[in-house]
């Protein structure tokens, strides 16, 4: 089975880290592919250029045997459609292995907007991770997908090569990229909330702002 998680890691932080770990051991994989996109579709500029945001999960993720990067999307022009990123992957691993895409209930709730989405499902499962906040509408094309097509469980996943959707509700941290953002902004640390090696990285580089004048 291959499973990618996707995001703009903008940085990538704790959060990630311990969902990719969670995952893995619910769906019983040996590891995590994370895909950092390279021009997000659905929302503004990243506040890291994408080599930038490559190299953080780079560091974050050094020394873990569990996670890996594919920095495919990178060497894609252009926007970033997880479509294409699937139909790729599955060329590569023919048509009988697991694909399993890795998605939070924020960017899921957009699904139906997503480019080729319904295509997905012929190319791959869905595994959507449970967020805080306002969930899925009830009568969208999203929630009725995760009814209609849901895996009785994570087992059901490595019996057929795409096509199922599965909700889990893993432990989460409260951590976002956008309060790390923030917090570098206003000149406070961000630090704890992702890896010293991240975070030693960013005020280095001068990434998000973050200066040596700041509280840090
Ligand atoms: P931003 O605040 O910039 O929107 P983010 O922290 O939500 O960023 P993304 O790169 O947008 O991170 O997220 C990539 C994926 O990780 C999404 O599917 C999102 O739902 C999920 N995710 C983000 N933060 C967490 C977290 N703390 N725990 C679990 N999943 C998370």
């Amino acid at each position: 089975m291959h499973v990618i998680y996707g995001g703009t890691f903008d940085p990538i932080h704790h959060g990630h880290l311990r969902l990719a770990l969670e995952i893995s051991d619910r769906l019983g994989v040996a590891g995590i592919n994370l895909v950092p996109c390279h021009i997000p579709p659905h929302r503004g500029d990243t506040g890291a250029a994408s080599e930038q945001r490559l190299r953080l999960i780079e560091l974050a993720i050094a020394g873990e045997p569990r996670l890996a990067v594919d920095n495919r999307e990178l060497r894609r022009a252009g926007a970033s459609y997880t479509a294409d990123t699937l139909r790729q992957l599955r060329q590569e691993l023919g048509d009988d292995e697991p694909l399993v895409m890795v998605v939070g209930t924020d960017a899921f709730a957009g699904f139906d907007r997503w480019r080729d989405w319904q295509q997905i499902p012929d190319l791959a499962h869905v595994v959507v991770v449970r967020r805080p906040g306002p969930g899925l509408d009830p009568s969208g094309q999203p929630a009725s997908l995760l009814a209609s097509r849901a895996a009785p469980d994570a087992a059901a996943l490595h019996r057929q090569p795409c096509g199922l959707f599965l909700e889990l509700d893993p432990p989460l941290l409260d951590i976002s990229a956008t309060g790390i953002r923030e917090r570098i902004a206003d000149g406070r640390s961000p630090r704890y909330l992702m890896p010293d090696s991240v975070w030693d990285d960013i005020r280095r580089s001068g990434l998000y702002g973050a200066c040596p004048e700041g509280n840090f």
